[in-house]
């Protein structure tokens, strides 16, 4: 590779997972599509940065439904070739004393600007490794704890020396996206060994490590973060250091990989306002700042709205902030952008489902992965009341998407009650449930809906980033107060918050949330109040007898919230906070 190139670059970005391309099954959700929105924002600007992540050549995993919603899983297979160049450069880790070779594609993020982004696919799939490390790339997410510990090597020790035997020498900076890739700053840290006789901790240059390492952590629900038996790091790993110095690297009689990250990053954050605060509140004594998630804009503007700012806003595609000037454009045209993205919408889920939704209709979306604290049947917990405001305040459709992880009972157990709800309320209601919910039907669906609902139970939700895609295509959110929406929500000019009160209040909230489950209903059922009371009382008659009102609302939705919820501005928080 040429020589400048590889001298110029300085940041590296560790992911186990990102979504790029729809048709690279390389992410599961969140903070897949975060890390891809993040290196193309990236590129956009020029900054000097490259990224590392597992091949993931068999994906996420492909979902089926049947008739009651029960979910089956099957592997995808997807066209590494058609996106991916293979390099002569290999590296390797050992694992249980056997070296593991790791080979490795290469990916090019085209910015805007011009500039590139590089991001190496890691890859063990290897005549050379035995049939267990021939797999290690293959599944993300997949296995179980063993394989994953076994893919985080891979990850934070085979990506350092993957870059490394690429050519790379100016790394400054090692941007680890969530705890996956810690050992990353472990195998930094046994690099600054000095051969003395003294206490550990000047044998070791924490100092020197803790400045080239960030560590952005992504939620507050605690199995979000990873932690492994320590005979398992006895196994697998030469290392001995986490038993040197237990204090940075054990908790509870475990590895912890999040701990790891926080002792051995100078710069850490959480991913809104509110997750920087309940971060702060999980681990004292660590300096933990907030830089809140956005969106990249150009992958999710629905075709009508691209249209719509190019011929409105001008340079807005290199220029996120300027689409404040949104507020200028006529409403009609508005108008005209939102039927075009909702008759897309309507013909994919008809053409999906047969369903026979229409065009008119109030159309209200919920995708997002089907877990126990995202409360996907909230809004159908008394279909007798939604019955009542679809008769009395205006009809209504819904469409819903959402892959539960395969190890997630509960999550299967809300696909199927969802099922089942919408089946008592057939044909009166019409619900759709889209099977295999992926980048392309996140678009579909944010910029398709009249309305974007998310009602998660506070304060698990880190950030969300789905509702900003529902923002810059103008669909107002109707809301839980918590991640970005608390910053993003201006009721009644950007759209909706459920349960003001409730979560607004930051003492005893998390306590109460991770408190008794008796008290999760309370907070359910009132939650569920309120996001009838709202739907009935406020936005289905704005949306029928209102339409000035209403698409003021989206206005402000695109004007206030996309100018400001976007990858380009978060990457530029990245550069001067953290990179610098
Ligand atoms: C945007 C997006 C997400 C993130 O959704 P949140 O629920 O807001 O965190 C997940 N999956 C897909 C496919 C997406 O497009």
């Amino acid at each position: 590779m040429n020589k400048k190139e590889l001298e110029k670059r300085k940041i590296v970005y560790f992911t186990m997972e990102v979504g790029l391309d729809p048709k690279m099954s390389t992410y599961s959700g969140g903070l897949g599509i975060l890390a891809g929105d993040t290196l193309k924002s990236c590129a956009d600007l020029g900054v000097p940065l490259i990224a590392v992540t597992l091949l993931n050549e068999k994906g996420y995993f492909a979902q089926k439904l049947d008739e009651e919603g029960n979910q089956a899983e099957t592997p995808i297979e997807w066209p590494k070739e058609e996106f991916l160049t293979l390099l002569p450069e290999k590296a390797s880790v050992y694992i249980e004393s056997r070296e593991v070779k790791i080979q490795v594609w290469k990916y090019v993020i085209k910015g805007a600007s011009g500039e590139i982004v590089p991001v190496y696919f890691l890859d063990t799939n290897l005549p050379e490794n035995n049939e267990y490390d021939r797999t290690l790339t293959s599944f993300l997410y997949g296995g179980d704890q063993w394989y994953r510990f076994c893919q985080e090597i891979i990850l934070g020790i085979g990506g350092l020396r993957a870059i490394e035997a690429i050519g790379y020498k100016n790394i400054e900076k090692y941007h680890m996206n969530e705890g996956h890739a810690s050992l990353l700053a472990m195998e930094l840290l046994e690099r600054t060994k000095k051969d003395i006789e003294t206490d550990i901790y000047k044998k070791y240059d924490l100092e020197s490590v803790r400045n080239r390492c960030i560590f952005t952590t992504h939620t507050p629900v605690s199995a979000g973060h990873d932690r492994f038996p320590l005979d398992f790091v006895k196994r697998a790993l030469r290392s001995d250091l986490p038993f040197k110095m237990p204090d940075m690297f054990i908790r509870d009689n475990e590895m912890n990989m999040t701990l790891i990250a926080l002792n051995l990053s100078k710069y850490v954050n959480g991913v809104a306002k509110k997750h920087g605060e309940v971060t702060r509140e999980m681990f004292p004594g660590y300096s933990i700042d907030s830089i809140t998630n956005g969106i990249h804009l150009l992958t999710w503007a629905a075709p009508s709205f691209k249209k719509l700012y190019d011929k409105y806003i001008p340079g807005w595609q290199s220029d996120y902030f300027s689409l404040r000037y949104a507020l200028g454009i006529p409403k009609d045209a508005i108008f005209q952008a939102h039927l075009e993205a909702k008759k897309e919408l309507i013909n994919y889920v008809n053409s999906r489902t047969g369903i026979g939704m229409d065009y008119d209709t109030f159309t209200m979306g919920f995708a997002r992965r089907a877990t126990a604290y995202k409360r996907a049947d909230l809004l159908l917990s008394d279909i007798n009341r939604l019955v009542e405001i679809n008769d009395k305040a205006g009809r209504m459709q819904i469409v819903y998407a959402g892959k539960a992880h395969p190890k997630d009972g509960g999550g299967k157990e809300l696909i199927k009650k969802i099922f089942s709800r919408i089946k008592e309320l057939s044909p009166k209601i019409r619900i759709a449930y889209l099977e295999n919910y992926d980048m392309i039907q996140g678009k579909l669906i944010t910029g398709g809906v009249d309305l974007w609902l998310n009602n998660p139970l506070p304060p698990q939700e880190a950030s969300g980033t789905s509702g900003m895609k529902a923002c810059l295509n103008g669909v107002p959110n109707l809301s839980i107060l918590d991640g970005w929406w608390i910053e993003g929500c201006i009721e009644n000019v950007t759209g909706w918050a459920i349960g003001t009160s409730i979560s607004l209040s930051t003492d005893g909230e998390r306590s109460r949330t991770i408190g008794s489950i008796e008290s999760q209903n309370t907070d359910s059922v009132q939650h569920a109040r309120n996001l009838y009371q709202k739907l009935e009382t406020i936005i289905i008659p704005m949306f029928y007898k209102e339409k000035d009102k209403w698409f003021e609302v989206m206005r402000h939705a695109i004007a206030l919230n996309a100018s400001f919820f976007n990858t380009q501005r978060m990457v530029q928080e990245y550069v001067l906070n953290a990179y610098l």
